[in-house]
């Protein structure tokens, strides 16, 4: 009877752990595909983007953002994603003939990393039948995807699947992709192209404002805005097409905003596409491995990220008590500053046989609860086991003696 009302006050402890690890940072990537940076950041009187100014007022422009590869959507919306400029490959996917990125993107990076289920990770655009696909890199891939919502026929739907989604699911990550935009370039009417940039402009004005009225969100999310690529500037064919290595092709916005934004910033350091998905990653306290961007240091809060994610070290070996143990042991950790931190059990032949990650917690003492089971909740023969405690730059491996009943 004790040792079942200790299993329970374990598995609450546990949860509670769980609880601590869905509050932390979160993120929100809008991708406003083929808008050219003269109509958004370059014009002088901002016309069209009225919320987007406003929103910056309280976040970062870089006014020197490139696209520094391939012009077309079909390229560089995998560059946005892998943060590298990926080899795009052609597949068919279940009877859909396809595409697919090489490289893992940032949803997989994300999810591998954090243990985080698809219901945390949301990529939300209209409707399209033959979606193209993140990888299949062997250490990532189709476990790792995020879940999409491919829902309704223009950028209005779109706003509203998000807030939906934000509703019903509560992702931490969440990839907003309106397409509007470039189809109205491509038909030449000026005026509609106008049209969905604002349109667009005040999507992302009621997104954020959706943000800051959710508790769930509020203070904890970045806001990040840019596009794939731009559209020809006047010497190169005008507006109605992109493509080349123009000016008005290669120049996109990109708006930043969030708690570890700086403040009414606009900054000149030339960036690219691939630095969006690192900075990003950044962020969230990930490492995606196989880009090949540069964090855009320039744009976040020395005090909120240098702090929290290089500094952090655990200060001193974590005690572990009782050991040897027989129903649950306490892990005792101090960290000097904030960090992600993971947890993860090995077997005496070097298997993983339990893992828990928990994101963002911050500096001062802390207890960890293990109660032998493996990961699928089954309890483990009593044997040695390693722990280890990892946080963003430092580790230990404590030996453990679980002595069973
Ligand atoms: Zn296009
Ligand atoms: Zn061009």
């Amino acid at each position: 009877m004790i040792k079942l009302a200790l299993a329970f006050l374990a598995l609450l402890l546990l949860a509670c752990l769980n609880m601590a690890a869905q509050s932390e940072r979160k993120i929100m990537i809008i991708i406003i595909d083929g808008a050219r940076y003269t109509e958004t950041f370059g014009d002088p009187d901002h016309a069209h983007i009225p919320k987007m100014w406003d929103i910056s007022q309280e976040g970062t422009v870089c006014e020197d953002f490139y696209n520094n590869g391939i012009t077309y959507t079909k390229r560089a919306i995998p560059a946005l994603w892998c943060g590298a400029w990926t080899e795009v490959r052609d597949t068919i996917f279940g009877t859909t003939p396809t595409s697919y990125a090489v490289l893992p993107t940032i949803f997989e990076y994300f999810r591998k990393q954090f243990s985080m289920p698809a219901s945390e990770c949301y990529y939300i655009l209209q409707y399209i039948p033959d979606l193209w696909l993140p990888s299949f890199d062997p250490e990532y891939g189709t476990s790792f995807w995020p879940s999409f919502y491919s829902a309704g026929y223009g950028d209005y739907d779109v706003c509203e699947n998000t807030k939906y989604v934000m509703e019903q699911f509560q992702p931490h990550f969440m990839w907003v992709y309106l397409a509007d935009v470039d189809h109205a370039g491509h038909s030449g009417n000026w005026n509609y192209y106008i049209n969905t940039i604002r349109n667009a402009d005040s999507i992302v004005g009621e997104l954020w404002d959706e943000i800051q009225n959710d508790p769930f969100y509020k203070d904890q999310t970045t806001l990040i805005v840019t596009n794939d690529h731009g559209r020809h500037d006047d010497a190169h064919g005008g507006f109605e097409n992109h493509g080349c290595g123009c000016e008005g092709c290669r120049h996109i916005q990109f708006l930043a905003t969030g708690p570890d934004i700086k403040s009414d910033k606009v900054t000149s350091v030339y960036r690219k596409i691939p630095d969006m998905a690192v900075t990003a990653a950044h962020l969230l306290g990930i490492n995606p491995g196989k880009a090949t961007g540069d964090v855009m240091r320039e744009i976040l809060n020395t005090s909120a990220v240098e702090e929290n994610f290089t500094k952090t070290n655990i200060l001193a070996t974590p005690v572990c008590y009782p050991n040897p143990f027989t129903e649950i042991l306490t892990v005792d950790y101090e960290l000097s500053a904030r960090s992600n931190v993971e947890i993860a059990v090995f077997d005496t032949f070097g298997k993983e046989i339990f893992f828990q990650s928990v994101l963002n917690v911050p500096a001062g003492h802390h207890k960890f609860y293990w109660n032998g089971n493996n990961q699928s909740g089954q309890g483990m023969p009593p044997s040695v086991y390693f722990l280890k405690l990892k946080s963003s730059n430092m580790s230990h491996t404590i030996k453990l003696i679980y002595a069973g009943d």
